[in-house]
C-alpha cells in the first residue's frame, strides 16, 4: 500500500498515525469503510506538520476530515490520507476583536455559536444548528434559518497540504456558492474570522433555544447526514417537497430509508451499509426526475465511489466556468502551481 511509508514518517514525527483505520464511527452516517491512513490533527502545528511529511508522498490523495456530518464514505474506504480535524482544550474558545469574534478550525458550529453568544456578540445564532466544524462549515458554506457563512465569514486562515503554504485567504477569494466553496481536498482551514454585532446574552441564547427547538421538532435524530439533496432552483419547491409528492416518504433498502419526518433526509439504520444509501439516493433521484421532471444532486459529500455515481450526484455548479476559474485562483493564492 503507498500509504504505508507515509504512516510510519506520521508515527514517528510523533503524530496520532493509523493505518486502515475505520471511518464510519467518525461520521454521523455511521457507514463505510476504511482509510489506509488516518492522522489525528488536534492543532494548526500538527497539520503544518503532516503537511511536511505529505510533501514527500506527492502521489497520496487527501482528504480533511471535521465532524463528518456531510460526508458518505463508500464501503470500500478511501485509499489515501485523512486529516482528522480535532478540537483542543486550549483552542475551544472563540477570541473577540471589536465586532470578529475568530474560532479555530476543528471547534464544533454549536460550541461557536454558544461561546460567541456568551461574548454578547449576536449573528452567528443559527450556527448552533449545524452539527459539524467551523472547517467543515466553511468548506461546504453550510446554512440554516435565514444565514449561511457566506453572510459572516470575513476570511480563513488555510493551509495548503501540498504546498504547506498558509494563507488568510478572503471571503471573496474562498469562492463560496450554494453548499460550497472554491476549497478542495489538499485545503485545510485552521480559522475563521466572523463579523458579529453587540447583542444582548439573554436575547442571544433565546434565539438559540428558537433553532434548537426548531430542529427538534421538524429533524430527525438518528444516523444521517441532514439535507441530502440540494434545493432545485428558485421556483421549485424544495428537494423534500418533491421526494415528499413522489411518494418516497419510508422508501426502504435494506436498513437505510427515507425519513418518514423529513423526506429529504436519509436515516441509517444497524447494520447498514453506504452501498445501501446511495442506492436509496439513487432510487429518490431517479423517481423525482420521472415524476416531476426535475433532476436532484447531492448536498452531501461522496467520497470513494465510482466515477459514475459521482457524476451522477455532482452538482452542475460544480463544473461551471466560475466555479473551475475561482478553484484555480485559490490554488494559486495557496502555492499549488509552482
Ligand atoms: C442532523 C444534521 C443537520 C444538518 N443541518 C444542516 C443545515 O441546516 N445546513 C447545512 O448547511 N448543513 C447541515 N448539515 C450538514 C453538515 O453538518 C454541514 O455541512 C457541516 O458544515 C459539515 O461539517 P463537518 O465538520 O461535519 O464536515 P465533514 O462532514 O467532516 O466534511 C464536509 C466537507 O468539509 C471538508 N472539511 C471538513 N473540515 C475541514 C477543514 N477544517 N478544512 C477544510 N475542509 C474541511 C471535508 O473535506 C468535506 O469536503 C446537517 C447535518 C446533520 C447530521
Amino acid at each position: 500500500m503507498t500509504t504505508a511509508a507515509l504512516s510510519a514518517e506520521l508515527a514517528s514525527a510523533g503524530l496520532d498515525v493509523h493505518s486502515d483505520r475505520p471511518l464510519a464511527p467518525l461520521t454521523t452516517y455511521g457507514v463505510g469503510g476504511n482509510g489506509a491512513c488516518v492522522v489525528k490533527a488536534s492543532s494548526a502545528d500538527q497539520v503544518v506538520a503532516v503537511s511536511e511529511i505529505l510533501r514527500g508522498h506527492p502521489e497520496v490523495e487527501t482528504l480533511v476530515m471535521g465532524r463528518g456530518s456531510n460526508l458518505l464514505i463508500a464501503d470500500e474506504g478511501f485509499d489515501g490520507l485523512v486529516v482528522v480535524m480535532a478540537p483542543s482544550p486550549t483552542e475551544n474558545a472563540v477570541s473577540v476583536d471589536g465586532d470578529i469574534v475568530e474560532a479555530g478550525g476543528a471547534m464544533l458550529m454549536p460550541v461557536l455559536a454558544r461561546r460567541s453568544v456568551g461574548a454578547s456578540r449576536g449573528g452567528l445564532e443559527w450556527c448552533v444548528g449545524i452539527p459539524g466544524t467551523v472547517g467543515g462549515a466553511v468548506r461546504m458554506n453550510a446554512g440554516g434559518h435565514g444565514a449561511d457563512m457566506t453572510s459572516s465569514v470575513i476570511d480563513a486562515t488555510v493551509l495548503s497540504l501540498r504546498s504547506g503554504q498558509i494563507v488568510r485567504v478572503s471571503a471573496e477569494q474562498l469562492g463560496f456558492y450554494f453548499r460550497g466553496s472554491a476549497l478542495s481536498g489538499s485545503h485545510v482551514v485552521l480559522s475563521v474570522r466572523m463579523k458579529t454585532a453587540f447583542q444582548d446574552s439573554a436575547i442571544g441564547t433565546s434565539e438559540i433555544n428558537a433553532v434548537v427547538g426548531w430542529r427538534r421538532e421538524h429533524q430527525p435524530g438518528g444516523r444521517n447526514a441532514g439535507s441530502v439533496f440540494v434545493n432545485p432552483g428558485a421556483g421549485d419547491e424544495s428537494a423534500g417537497a418533491l421526494i415528499h409528492a413522489a411518494g418516497l416518504r419510508g422508501f426502504t433498502i435494506g436498513a437505510v430509508s427515507v425519513s418518514e419526518k423529513h423526506a429529504n433526509f436519509i436515516q441509517a439504520g444497524e447494520g447498514s451499509s453506504a452501498a445501501d444509501v446511495a442506492a436509496v439516493m439513487s432510487h429518490v433521484q431517479s423517481t423525482v426526475e420521472d415524476v416531476h421532471g426535475i433532476r436532484l444532486y447531492s448536498e452531501v459529500c461522496l467520497v470513494g465511489f465510482s466515477a459514475d455515481l459521482m457524476t451522477r450526484f455532482s452538482h452542475p455548479s460544480h463544473t461551471s466556468e466560475a466555479h473551475v476559474e475561482a478553484k484555480e485562483h485559490l490554488q494559486s493564492l495557496l502555492g499549488e502551481h509552482a
